[in-house]
């Protein structure tokens, strides 16, 4: 299960991550107490159905040892047990992880990356997300989740974020910020979709805000290459469509910030489909059932 700021995306997969059943389910209180009750209902209405042998949560936040949330500020909170919680309502085994770090567990056990040692997942959406995945393991610490890399500078002449940054990821990445620049061009209140749906269409004005985003995450995603070394770059997460339409300035603004002779790794695009981040989260309970690690609990 995937916890957004108004609802529960939850996923039923097999052994090796792929989906069988998928349900999304509204929130209307994001208090623990009734989280936990929503929860404990898609795991009652996906019981009747088929077995499930764990039960993996995704949140976008700092998270303990797979136990708890320390803090999820989109949800106002700060340390959740909420691993115990689900387990004491469901009576089945829980994990609960950053929903990046579930994503990149994903990628790394099934999906595009499943071959390579070192990798990088980029998340686009409300917020930019990133994961660094080295020979299996995600490079997390406890700072991992308070969003490190949301503010990442990218224009120094763009527009200012909520923080006051010119021209950082969020001022430049983030579905808000898209959705604002829309609602200016176009005269109307504009969402995310319908401006990248513009873009799509060949819309000039929706599209120089999408090509101004996608030079932006070129810059990051140079800065990752320069940096980690990555043998593949993956974008996810809602917002993946601004590296879908702007894709040729998005390869030009990576060049343009690496040496001419560094290789470029390959880019796979996910789907951007909400499932993901729940089958991410699944992969976490079948990790540690497929190591053994449901048998403590
Ligand atoms: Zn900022």
């Amino acid at each position: 299960m995937k916890i957004r700021e108004n609802e529960i995306v939850a996923a039923v997969t097999n052994m090796r991550g792929d989906i069988v059943a998928h349900s999304i389910t509204p929130l209307l209180e994001p208090h623990p107490p009734a989280l936990v009750s929503r929860v404990a209902e898609v795991h009652r209405a996906v019981s009747a159905e088929r077995a499930i042998t764990g039960i993996g949560i995704g949140v976008g936040g700092a998270v303990h040892k797979r136990r708890s949330v320390i803090s999820a500020s989109f949800l106002g909170w700060r340390d959740v047990p909420l691993a115990d919680l689900v387990e004491s309502a469901t009576g089945a085994p829980t994990l609960v992880e950053n929903d990046v770090v579930a994503l990149c567990e994903y990628e790394d056990w099934f999906g595009a990356a499943r071959e390579d040692d070192r990798f990088a997942v980029i998340t686009l959406g409300i917020g930019t997300g990133f994961g660094l995945v080295v020979n299996g393991q995600p490079i997390v610490n406890e700072d991992y989740g308070i969003g490190l890399v949301g503010h990442w500078p990218m224009d120094p002449t763009g527009p200012f974020c909520d923080q006051g940054h010119r021209g950082c990821a969020a001022a430049l990445l983030n579905s808000d910020a898209i959705a604002r620049y829309a609602t200016e061009v176009f005269g109307t209140q504009t969402s995310f979709d319908e401006a990248v749906q513009s873009a799509a269409e060949g819309h000039p004005g929706a599209l120089r805000i999408v090509e101004h985003a996608a030079q932006g995450l070129g810059i990051l995603i140079a800065a990752v290459c320069n940096l980690t070394l990555p043998e593949r770059i993956i974008i996810a997460g809602e917002g993946v469509r601004l590296a879908d339409i702007g894709w040729h300035s998005l390869l030009r603004s990576i060049r343009d910030h690496r040496s001419p002779r560094a290789h470029m790794p390959p880019i796979d695009l996910a789907s951007g489909d909400n499932v993901e981040w729940a089958r991410g989260a699944a992969v976490l309970a079948i990790q540690a059932f497929a190591l053994g690690r449901f048998s403590g609990i």
